[in-house]
């Protein structure tokens, strides 16, 4: 009842959308006669025109009739295709920034041609996105000669393309790319280190075709960048040879007293270790005899400032993470303990060298790191275009999906020619061998006649099947199975031959549409192109061959046109729908059949008791099929089922990407402004203000009396990591009256004029480079940590359920604070370095950030996005709602969607996480594999920039025999190095 309405409202409003849209066809055909007197040149000189007229602040709606109408009559001469009606409706609505829903073979690919050039005379670049390198490629390719015709430019984005190449598809007026490639491209530019070498310039207006294969099937699975570290297991190794060298004060520095002896601290509260100023001297004349430290040197040099890193890293690993306290060894691996829980924590591992660190000193395996760089789940890249449309073919039934979560309204736009294909109705068989057998029977009976057929199956395995199936019958057919792209096209050309049989798994996104009695385009354009052929002999082929086409297609529509054949219905109407959208394009003859079987998996669950009753009381006998509307009804109404449950976990899953996407957004927001500024010194100048505030009210407490100060560590600290001599209790106690105010005020100017010492002795200019590059890798390296804590976060937040809490609320709390950290620790990192690293020229600052950067190219990159719309994937969609619902969890119940959106959708999430755990802790790296449980993944993975450098040997290991590193004089072996 309410359906009804429901669909009857939609229904007019649609009517009357088309109806506003067909007033303007009825304008832009009113021109077409005098587009079609002008000759090329004054037809192209239009696009100028409209330029100029945009640019004195003419509105690109106002353009419109007059732009599609240049657009169809330069397409009439460049492509030989007018465009029809139809498809003038559909440009309109895509230029609205809405979906166009129009049937396969209605020629969507020129429809977008429309406003893709209107949109592009702004000059701010238009982006068409398709399913796949090929179709981009052929899109580019074919509808290229329109826009240069009118004097726009084209480019092509693909995978493994040179920056070059990809800077210059960017610059073109319209940009055709896979949507893989766009979301990549995007993450690329935020992780490089100059502003020039960023490749995209804006995300204006996207077009994107099979949109719901795009933004619904694919949206499954975000794209992820990952890099692995170089290995750096014999520097951990050496190091960590280190802290037993070095002495432990017996306790902190305490007010009013001297500092105790030693070379460090631990606070056990902060959980920090902290250095003192003769440790750091200490270290470094270790590091020396070990031959990790050159002669001389010191660890404030920016050559050594990374082993300082690593050096504190092993202090902590020794002198505040215990075994069987904070970690086991089990299997010659470290695994986490929680530190609430006490459970472990398989998998999981410490960031910022830690884990390693305490690797080295249990003497296990050090594992190389593994880390997401980047990433980003298609909502929330398309989402940032200023507009946005798309186009299939099937949009109508995930209409309020494209509405919910992207904005678009979708529109059905009338065919072209009126739809003659006969959908009969569903057959369901008992068992699934009287399925095959009526299938075979139907295949065999059009064959004979030479009627070709298109047979659809839900997984690859049931392809492999039939085909075995029709090979013991002797039938010939083609088999289309994962993406082939470009050989797929080719089959799918075919596929429209006299008794052709064609099988084909998910024909969603695919692309190319059939023409009944095959496609000799090809061969016409092949014999176009052979020069060896006199004008005459080339003109009488391509007759003959057209000919021969015409006599195929006759026959072909004689017998029926395409037959198509489900094996089984998807667990989405919209997969079923391009299934037999790819017969009865244009108008042709067509027709339709599903047949299915009670074992099918989605009528088993959900409809399964209601079938057998009826199956049972029809007494139906072997062989026979039950066909009845009510049948199909309650097998739509499982779809739906289906459909709505799918909708709300990529919803669930969307809800919890948004609050990364915030930060994202913020982060990369921060990280372009300091690409693109000349200059960050005011930037580094606040952020030293802030951390040395920081830093000195930790240990002199607002409103605290002066006994309470605790000078002397802060003193200590300063000298020992933070390379500042700050005399705080000389001045203290030159002050009259004990005042933390002008304390304060007193470090930071110490603090700015050393940094101003620094910048003078450095050079201003070389200074300010090194700045950028410090704030970039500290801003990334946090990130990526941050990121991992994240997803760590998200993968335990379910079991908050059971405290009553509401989990997507308390995840974005505990996100909240976690980037507050974030920020902290990037504050922290830059000026810590900044003011530590001691630089006397300008060479050795560029040497310097040379050494930064060459620690960003050393990373191996991969590119994952587990395709969510290959079949197998399909089949582990179906598992993941399997059981769903066999554990009864309804979709609203937090716990059970949660865990089936991270178990069947989001793959590399893991439903057995342990609870939230604080910062500084990372996920297990995603490999391709890991991504997607048994699909096959990894659609777009490829080594890029940084090759692996081979291992390095830091330093040298200590004989037995030589001198002690501590400095004793002593042997090794009876020294430090002493057994037990
Ligand atoms: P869709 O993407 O909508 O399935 P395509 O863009 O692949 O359809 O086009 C299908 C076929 O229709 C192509 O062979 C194309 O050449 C043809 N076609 C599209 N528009 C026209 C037109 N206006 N006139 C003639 N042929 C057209
Ligand atoms: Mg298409």
């Amino acid at each position: 009842m309410l359906q009804g309405i429901l669909t009857r409202l939609f229904g007019s409003r649609n009517q009357r959308l088309l109806k506003q849209v067909q007033q303007t066809v009825v304008r832009i055909n009113g021109l077409e006669s005098s587009l079609a007197a002008l000759n090329d040149a004054s037809l192209a000189a239009k696009t100028a025109g409209f330029r100029q007229r945009l640019a004195q602040g003419e509105a690109l709606d106002a353009l419109l009739p007059e732009a599609f109408a240049v657009c169809r009559e330069a397409s009439r001469r460049a492509l030989g295709m007018r465009h029809f009606d139809v498809q003038m409706l559909g440009g309109i609505v895509l230029h609205q920034g809405k979906i166009a829903e129009m049937r396969t073979g209605e020629g969507k690919t020129l429809v977008a041609t429309l406003p893709a050039y209107l949109n592009a005379l702004g000059g701010q670049g238009v982006h068409v996105v398709t399913v796949n390198d090929y179709l981009a490629a052929r899109d580019a390719e074919w509808m290229g000669r329109l826009y240069r015709f009118l004097g726009l430019s084209v480019g092509v984005v693909v995978s493994q393309q040179e920056t070059a190449a990809k800077h210059a598809a960017y610059a073109a007026d319209v940009t055709y790319g896979t949507n893989n490639e766009y979301g990549f491209d995007y993450l690329r530019d935020n992780m490089e280190y100059s502003a020039g070498d960023r490749r995209q310039r804006g995300l204006a207006y996207a077009i994107v075709d099979e949109v719901d294969s795009i933004l619904i099937d694919e949206a499954r699975t975000p794209l992820i960048i990952s890099g692995q570290a170089e290995d750096q297991t014999e520097l951990y190794m050496v190091l960590n040879q280190v802290p037993p060298l070095l002495a432990r004060m017996p306790h902190e520095p305490r007010p009013q007293e001297p500092e105790p002896e030693g070379d460090y601290w631990v606070d056990h509260k902060s959980h920090q270790v902290h250095m003192s100023e003769q440790g750091h001297e200490h270290a470094e004349q270790i590091l020396q005899r070990m031959k990790l430290l050159p002669e001389g040197a010191s660890l404030y040099d920016p050559a050594h400032i990374a082993l300082m890193h690593h050096l504190m890293a092993a202090l902590r690993a020794h002198s505040l993470y215990m075994i069987d306290q904070h970690y086991v060894v089990q299997h010659r691996e470290v695994i986490i303990v929680d530190e609430f829980t006490g459970r472990l924590m398989p998998g999981r591992r410490w960031s910022d060298g830690l884990h390693q660190a305490v690797e080295a000193k249990e003497g296990v395996p050090i594992q190389p790191e593994n880390q997401t760089l980047a990433s980003i789940t298609f909502q929330n890249y398309f989402r940032m275009y200023r507009k946005l449309a798309g186009m299939t073919g099937t949009a109508d039934t995930e209409a309020f999906e494209f509405q919910e979560i992207y904005g678009l309204e979708t529109v059905v736009v009338p065919t072209h020619k009126p739809m003659v294909r006969d959908d009969r109705q569903d057959q369901v068989f008992r068992t699934v061998g009287e399925k095959y057998g009526a299938v075979l029977a139907d295949i065999r009976d059009c064959h004979g006649r030479g009627q070709p057929i298109l047979v659809g199956t839900t997984s690859i395995e049931n392809s492999e099947l039939l085909a075995g199936l029709l090979a013991k019958e002797k039938l010939p057919h083609q088999v289309l199975n994962a993406k082939q792209h470009a050989r797929e096209a080719e089959i799918v050309a075919q596929a429209g031959r006299p008794g052709m049989i064609t099988i084909a798994t998910n024909m969603a996104g695919r692309g190319t549409d059939i023409v009944l009695g095959g496609n000799v385009d090809k061969q016409v354009s092949f014999l176009e192109a052979d020069s060896s052929l006199g004008e005459g002999e080339r003109q009488a082929r391509i007759t003959t061959l057209r000919n021969e086409w015409q006599s195929l297609h006759d026959k072909v529509i004689t017998e029926g046109g395409l037959h198509i054949i489900g094996t089984e219905r998807h667990e989405s109407r919209r997969i079923d729908n391009q299934l037999r959208g790819r017969s009865g394009r244009q108008g042709d003859s067509g027709s339709s059949r599903f047949y299915l079987s009670m074992d099918d998996p989605l009528l088993k669950i959900f409809a399964g008791d209601r079938l057998k009753a009826i199956m049972d009381k029809l007494k139906l006998p072997e062989g026979e099929a039950i066909e009845a509307g009510m049948v199909s009804r309650s097998i739509e109404s499982a779809q739906r089922k289906v459909e709505a449950r799918n909708f709300d976990i990529r919803k669930q899953l969307l809800e919890y990407d948004d609050v990364a996407n915030d930060q994202r957004r913020i982060i990369y927001k921060d990280r372009n402004e300091v690409l693109d500024g000349a200059d960050v010194r005011e930037r580094i100048d606040n952020l030293r203000h802030m951390v040395l505030e920081t830093l000195f009210r930790d240990h002199v407490r607002l409103e605290s009396i002066d006994e309470q100060w605790d000078l002397e560590a802060l003193q200590s600290t300063l000298a020992g990591e933070w390379n500042l001599d700050a005399p705080l209790r000389q001045w203290a106690s030159e002050q009259a009256e004990a005042d933390d105010e002008a304390l304060l005020a007193r470090l930071q100017a110490l603090g700015d004029a050393r940094y101003r010492a620094k910048l003078d002795a450095a050079g201003h200019e070389a200074f300010a480079a090194f700045e950028k590059t410090v704030l970039l890798q500290a801003i990334d390296n946090h990130w990526r940590d941050h990121l991992a804590t994240l997803d760590y976060l998200r993968q335990g937040i379910h079991l908050r359920g059971y405290a009553q809490k509401n989990p997507k609320q308390e995840y974005k709390r505990e996100a909240f604070e976690l980037f507050g950290r974030l920020q902290d620790r990037i504050r922290n990192d830059v000026v810590k370095l900044l003011m530590s690293v001691t630089v006397a020229s300008p060479e050795q600052v560029q040497a310097a950030r040379a050494l930064q950067e060459q620690q960003q190219a050393g990373l191996q990159i991969s590119l994952i996005h587990a395709d969510a719309a290959s079949a197998a994937d399909a089949d582990a969609a179906t598992a993941g709602v399997a059981a769903g619902a066999n554990a009864g969890a309804a979709a609203g119940a937090a716990a059970g969607a949660a865990a089936g959106a991270f178990g069947g959708f989001a793959p590399h999430e893991d439903p057995a996480a342990g609870p939230g755990h604080p910062a500084g802790m990372r996920s297990p790296p995603r490999s391709p594999q890991g991504a997607a449980p048994g699909s096959p993944s990894g659609a777009s993975s490829s080594p890029s920039s940084g090759v692996q450098q081979p291992l390095r040997r830091y330093g040298e290991k200590v004989g037995r025999n030589d001198p002690c590193p501590c400095g004793s004089g002593r042997k090794y072996k009876v020294c430090h190095g002493k057994v037990g």
